[in-house]
């Protein structure tokens, strides 16, 4: 199976270059930051989004699956498809929170290893090079720079009728970047392996075309 790892911050345009890349070479694109996204939404729902030890206690009757219809992931909460509901801000945030819990970590690890393991896959995440597939191909770390990731998001929310600010949503990003690259567990960072891809600059075809020729150059 060919697998192939994209890391990087909130909004470098993981999801949609990647999603794009998938398209283009017939591989399925893992969305992992889904996976945390709903053991938030768990977490908000069960009002424990802010006891680690409430979150930890939630794992046991938290049940998490991917699904693909027409090539596109779906993510399941206890049977539930949830892919709709865990794009707000709040949830946002609430993902960052919840992937600096080890066991959480550990929770979602096997379920991303083994669609690695039975399809070729470009996994997209914050550690999916380090950690979840240490032995993939080929990995990416696809950055842009924290203006330009907080105008995308902006925009991204604005069409789906979010009320937000583009200062509230670069703020969001800053502390996301902070959170995520500074916690003990798994944190945002290359391999030595990674390729260092920046995309302030690219348009979203150049991107795909971009990260397409790094895969084969690897291949
Ligand atoms: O990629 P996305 O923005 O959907 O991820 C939401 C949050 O989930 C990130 O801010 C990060 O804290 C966490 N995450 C992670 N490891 C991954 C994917 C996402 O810690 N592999």
């Amino acid at each position: 199976m060919i697998n192939v790892a994209i890391d990087g911050p909130a909004g470098a345009g993981k999801s949609t270059i990647a999603k794009g890349v998938a398209k283009k070479l017939g591989f399925i694109y893992v969305d992992t930051g889904a996976l945390y996204r709903t053991i938030a939404l768990n977490a908000v729902r069960n009002n424990v989004i802010d006891s680690t030890e409430g979150i930890v206690n939630m794992l046991k009757d938290t049940d998490v699956s991917l699904g693909f219809k027409d090539g596109v992931q779906c993510v399941y909460l206890n049977g539930e498809d949830v892919s709709g509901l865990i794009r707000t801000p709040e949830i946002s945030m609430g993902a960052s929170k919840v992937s600096a819990i080890p066991e959480v970590r550990a929770f979602l690890l096997d379920l991303q290893r083994d669609i690695a393991r039975k399809n070729d896959v470009i996994m997209d995440g914050r550690d999916i090079g380090t950690v979840v597939l240490p032995d993939a191909q080929c990995k990416i770390f696809l950055f842009a720079s924290p203006e330009v990731r907080a105008k995308r998001r902006y925009k991204e929310l604005i069409e789906k009728g979010e009320d937000v600010t583009y200062e509230d949503v670069l703020d969001d990003v800053n502390k996301r970047d902070y959170q995520d690259s500074h916690r003990e567990i798994a944190p945002l960072k290359p391999t030595d392996e990674s390729v260092m891809a920046d995309t302030s600059k690219l348009t979203l075809d150049e991107s795909i075309e971009y990260v397409i020729n790094i895969i084969r150059e690897k291949m």
